[in-house]
């Protein structure tokens, strides 16, 4: 509606950005841009409009050599630069983050197709924060971390749902400790990386300290086989991941993966259900539920379970679906018509295998661009496929239970294991269940709560490692012990 539609002239700066990368963008390698050795280009789509928003280059195996090659050439100077100078850069790159936030939000909101309010509030904000929190880190480093040190080269591929968010998770790490970096985007959404890189060299970062290839899954192939590259630190689906993995194995390289998941969203009978029905709301409707920690199980006890349904079903009918850069709505666009037809087919063979699919009559769909209305399936078995499979969309299974020991069984349920979310105005009985899921983050009347100061990741299929925290840091670090007895003479 035009009242609550986008400025006109909002996405302004963020054009003439594109405009002068108009002849496509390269590699940003060393500092500087660089054509594809190959002279391949593909383009970069709108996903709320189908608009082309830029071309960029298709990397192969001579750009990651090269970008590989710069990497190692900038990383000795950057670890000499000792702990103390490294954190201003990482604090100079927080400030850049903070002065662009605009420019940054509109461009995100555009490429990936999320709403302007999600990456203006939640994702650039937080990206600002993570280089501020391993500028901390960086400069505890020769006091907190003496004996250990830098891996050298790092290679880092990141998914299309949280496209400049995954990349600071990766990359402040990584440099603040000493490394350099070749990180590769995914190919829905390069351009926030692209920018960051541009601003970053401004910014006065040393070339090759940072090195953005573009390309889809055969660049990122071609960077987890290439040999001068010390660690992989990878996040997106499961079943890429398991390549990864069987491409590194007796390789030596370090690996950490951050997979899919199929999250629990606990609420127990005396729990405050209008307050769930909003941790339901963040859960699975913020970022059209593309969140790889997204609570798409809702396990509800049996004497809650139909007031809680309909508060719920009320809650989804007032919400709004549109446009990125409007900033009245609530969803907006699935970040490509492929991940929408996967969606859909998820929900039909829910529907054949007697699911109970209900999407509010209320809520219209843009006519044009990719989208997918707030989806709560019921009748789900425990052991069916909308129960066990990652939608990766706005798509709530929900599932009921008796006892305490009975959510725990139906939460553990899954291959996966990356994070649980339970509601209960008891705390004891929360605390009491919380160490029981087996999963690496429990958020306890809450949901999708993220700092960087909290160590993110999973168990089992959700893969291993962790970013954030201290045990985020250790993940860029090799431990090198150094004699403490005096020399002999
Ligand atoms: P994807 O695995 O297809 O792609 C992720 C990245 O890997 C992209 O950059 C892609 O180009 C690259 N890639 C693809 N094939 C590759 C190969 N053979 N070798 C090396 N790189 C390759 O996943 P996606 O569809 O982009 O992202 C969605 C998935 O990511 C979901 O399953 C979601 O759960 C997961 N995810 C997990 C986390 C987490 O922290 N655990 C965070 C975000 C997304």
């Amino acid at each position: 509606s035009m009242e609550y539609g986008p400025a006109p002239e909002a996405d302004q700066p963020v054009r003439e950005w594109l405009a002068r990368h108009g002849e496509g963008f390269g590699h940003f390698i060393g500092g500087a841009w660089r054509a594809p050795a190959a002279g391949t280009f593909f383009d970069v789509i709108a996903p709320a409009t189908g608009e082309t928003l830029a071309r960029v280059a298709q990397g192969d195996a001579a750009d990651v050599e090269a970008a590989v090659a710069a990497a190692r050439a900038a990383q000795p100077a950057w670890h000499a630069l000792g702990g103390p100078g490294r954190a201003r850069h990482l604090y100079a790159l927080a400030r850049m983050v903070q002065r662009h936030s605009r420019l940054f939000a509109v461009l995100e909101a555009l490429d990936n197709g999320k709403p302007i309010r999600e990456t203006r509030d939640i994702d650039v904000p937080l990206v600002a924060r993570h280089f501020l929190h391993h500028a901390g880190w960086a400069q505890l480093q020769e006091s907190e971390f003496s004996e250990w040190a830098p891996l050298g080269v790092i290679g880092q591929i990141v998914p299309w749902n949280f496209p400049l968010l995954m990349l600071a998770w990766k990359i402040a790490p990584a440099i603040a400790l000493g490394n350099c970096v070749v990180l590769k985007p995914a190919e829905y959404t390069p351009l926030t990386a692209l920018l960051f890189a541009e601003l970053a060299q401004r910014a006065g970062l040393p070339d090759g300290v940072l090195n953005i290839l573009t390309g889809d899954g055969r660049t990122g192939a071609a960077l987890v086989d290439h040999r001068g590259v010390d660690k992989i630190a990878f996040t997106g689906s499961t079943e890429v991941g398991r390549q990864i993995r069987a491409a590194t194995a007796g390789s030596g390289k370090s690996l950490t993966l951050e997979l899919g998941g199929k999250s629990p969203f606990i609420v127990f009978d005396d729990a405050d259900l209008d307050s769930a029905v909003e941790g339901v709301v963040d859960a699975i409707w913020f970022n059209q539920g593309q969140v790889c920690c997204a609570g798409s199980r809702l396990l509800v006890q049996e004497g809650v379970e139909a007031q809680f349904i309909e508060k719920l079903k009320r809650r989804m009918a007032t919400l709004r679906v549109g446009h990125s850069l409007d900033k009245g709505i609530d969803m907006a666009a699935i970040v490509d018509p492929v991940q929408l037809a996967r969606i859909e087919s998820l929900v039909e063979t829910g529907r054949a295998e007697g699911c109970t699919i209900w999407q509010p009559r209320e809520v219209a769909l843009p006519e044009r661009g990719s989208f997918y209305p707030p989806t709560l399936v019921t009748d789900v078995a425990p052991a069916s496929t909308l129960a066990q499979e990652e939608i990766f969309g706005p798509v709530l299974a929900a599932m009921s239970f008796r006892t305490p020991e009975e959510a725990v069984a139906l939460a553990n349920n899954t291959r996966y294991g990356l994070a649980a979310s339970i509601w209960s105005e008891t705390i004891g009985r929360a605390l009491d269940i919380a160490p029981r899921l087996a999963c690496g983050v429990v958020w306890v009347n809450a949901t999708n709560l993220f700092d960087a100061a909290v160590g993110f990741g999973g168990y089992r299929e959700s893969g291993y490692g962790r970013e954030g925290g201290r045990e985020g840091v250790y993940e860029y670090l090799k431990p090198q012990a150094w004699s403490k007895l005096p020399l002999r003479t």
